[in-house]
């Protein structure tokens, strides 16, 4: 498939309200990309995606599989500087900037320049539409290729890898015309932003390839991969989506929580299932011991986001490796603690969480200990479909020492086993609440024990009960240079939440912040700036604030139509990134509380 074609649908999508008709498009999309006689790569070729998933990623923005935490590693300058070379020499990474400021978005500012595609195009074939396939510059570049070559601009490393990155990026966009570089730039810089959810993809799989739409929603759940997904539907139909199993050392979305009472939770369940809520960073943790699929053990560590956190947290490893004897999945919690083993704050998490270097001299400062609440997989057998109280049972069975008889070993005394109560007593909920404050966590988690585990979902099965008033977490979506002693700080920082696909801003918080801190803030925010204007610096949305409030008015100011009165800064949450940040539905929310 030529990215021209790509890049026609995404524009047609892209200007469609409707979301059956999205759906429909996309539909068309993943068809003709499935049939096209172009494509190479078979089922087969294990090394090459085929066009169909290179597509169904594309469509959502992505490069890579979502499981995979393979990036990029491009700031957006190195972006700027491929598009500004492409598009002519008297164009800078600057004048790139520039436009980006006026007009605020990538792909608008890509399009608006003429490319070799473009150059090449109006040479050979008058400049009436792409896919002429002219030699050298000219419209013949293919979704493939162009996959290919972001494959290798991840790979490039190790010094001079910058320069070769913007190289390879310039071939490409030296290659386009400007509707194809509206979509590079965006694809790019992972801001697709053309209105395709993951519902809208998972129903265009289920229509195209003729499946029934929960069957591919379970496939995308153990898989992780809307592309294989897509290829799997289309080679081998509904059995082949069937067939499709967790595995381990990949990671599945974690299953997220609502804020809830435990008046509903007992009225809804009779009985509840109680858990502290552990005041830590979320971790997935997959195993395989030697012998089970390679002469070696196999540890890999996995944050909320997917995002690859093994070489920071050792510690899990360790325990892994100790503990695990059958091949496990285990979803939990790592816990910062002091000498004694008794935690720290979160905070303190976040300074091992992706740490890089130095990690052996970090784990003298901060320890971290894990506690697992869930078992998504184990002994080969995936638990996802069974009741909470099931995957509980195989989780204390994980844990336990092999040679113990587990029938006398309380579950307290099982190491890493996080407690489960069943309970319908409100009184006994309290002091199981109270219990988890004495001890230093935020409170409890609620659970239903029928349930199942659904990655990704943010459902009423588990629900957060915590003592103080909700903090909300924010884009950072723009900053302020300080004044005099503050000049070379980011301050008055502007937060954002989450409206579909936009960013509302919902107010400015400046105060209660420390100069050491204001220096680390600044370090952070510093790279992601995408334009300047005296004080006034715009950010890409890249970094989440935690921030308290007292209340939430209306206000004309901020574009969400709310404001945060007395926000306060709480912390980075470098554990999520803008799309893991409140929604104005939750804003409105906590409005009406
Ligand atoms: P928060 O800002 O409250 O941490 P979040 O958006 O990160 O919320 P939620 O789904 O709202 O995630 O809250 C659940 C989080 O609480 C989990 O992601 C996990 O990190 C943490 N947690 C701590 N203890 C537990 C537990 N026993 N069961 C489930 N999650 C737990």
């Amino acid at each position: 498939m030529e990215f021209a074609t790509f890049a026609d649908r995404a524009g047609t999508i892209e200007a469609e309200p409707a979301d059956l008709e999205i759906v429909a498009h996309v539909r068309e999309l993943l068809a003709e990309a499935g049939d096209d006689s172009e494509e190479r790569g078979s089922s087969k070729d294990a090394v090459k995606p085929q066009t169909l998933e290179i597509v169904a990623r594309f469509a959502q923005g992505r490069v890579f599989p979502a499981w995979d935490s393979t990036t990029l590693d491009i700031g957006p300058n190195a972006c700027y500087e491929a598009i500004a070379r492409a598009a002519g020499t008297n164009v800078s990474a600057g004048d790139v900037e520039d436009r980006l400021a006026a007009v605020g978005e990538i792909g608008d500012v890509a399009a608006s320049y003429d490319f070799g595609g473009q150059r090449g195009l109006s040479a050979f074939t008058g400049g009436g539409g792409a896919g002429s396939g002219s030699e050298g510059t000219g419209g013949d570049l293919t979704v493939r290729e162009v996959s290919d070559t972001l494959e290798e601009v991840a790979a490039a490393e190790g010094s001079g890898s910058q320069d070769r990155k913007v190289d390879l990026l310039f071939g490409l966009f030296n290659r386009c015309s400007s509707e194809e570089a509206r979509y590079l730039a965006r694809i790019v810089l992972s801001e697709m932003r053309i209105g395709v959810g993951e519902g809208a993809v998972r129903d265009a799989i289920a229509e195209a390839f003729d499946v029934p739409a929960e069957r591919v929603e379970r496939a995308l759940q153990v898989s992780n991969d809307y592309g294989q997904v897509a290829r799997i539907a289309r080679e081998d139909g509904l059995e082949g989506l069937d067939a499709m199993e967790l595995a381990v050392g990949r990671p599945v979305q974690a299953m997220l929580a609502q804020a809830g009472t435990v008046t509903d939770a007992l009225e809804e369940w009779e009985e509840a299932g109680v858990e502290w809520k552990y005041d830590g960073a979320r971790v997935q943790l997959h195993h395989a011991p030697a012998g089970s699929g390679g002469a070696t053990a196999e540890t890999r560590v996995f944050s909320r986001n997917m995002e690859e956190v093994t070489d920071a947290l050792p510690e899990v490893v360790e325990f892994a490796e100790a503990h695990l004897e059958e091949p496990a999945i285990l979803d939990g919690e790592v816990v910062a603690i002091d000498a004694d083993g008794s935690p720290l704050p979160f905070q303190e998490v976040l300074k091992r969480f992706r740490r890089k270097h130095d990690v052996a001299k970090a784990r003298e400062d901060v320890s971290v200990r894990p506690v697992f609440f869930d078992c998504l997989h184990a002994g080969g057998d995936d638990l996802l479909a069974e009741p909470l109280t099931t995957r509980h049972d195989r989780l204390r069975s994980v844990l336990m020492e092999p040679d113990v008889d587990s029938g006398a070993v309380d579950d307290e005394d099982v190491e890493g086993l996080s407690l489960l109560w069943r309970t319908d007593d409100p009184d006994e909920i309290e002091s199981i609440d109270a219990d988890a404050l004495e001890a230093g966590h935020e409170g409890i988690m609620l659970k239903d024990l029928d349930s199942t585990y659904s990655p990704g979902r943010r459902g009423k099965h588990w629900r957060k009960r915590k003592p103080d008033v909700e903090t909300l977490d924010c884009v950072v979506t723009g900053a302020e240079w300080g004044e005099g002693r503050r000049a070379t700080f980011l301050g008055t920082f502007e937060l954002s939440v989450r409206a579909g696909d936009d960013l509302e801003t919902v107010g400015k918080v400046a105060t209660g912040i420390t100069d050491e801190k204001l220096a680390e803030l600044t370090e952070l925010l510093e790279p992601h700036i995408a334009a300047e204007e005296g004080q006034d610096v715009d950010l890409e949305p890249a970094v989440v604030f935690e921030v308290g409030y007292e209340e939430i008015q209306s206000s004309p100011t901020y574009s969400s139509g709310y404001a945060l009165r007395f926000p306060r800064f709480q912390g980075v949450r470098s554990d999520k990134g803008p799309a893991d940040a409140d929604s104005l539905e939750r804003l409105e929310r906590l409005r009406g509380q």
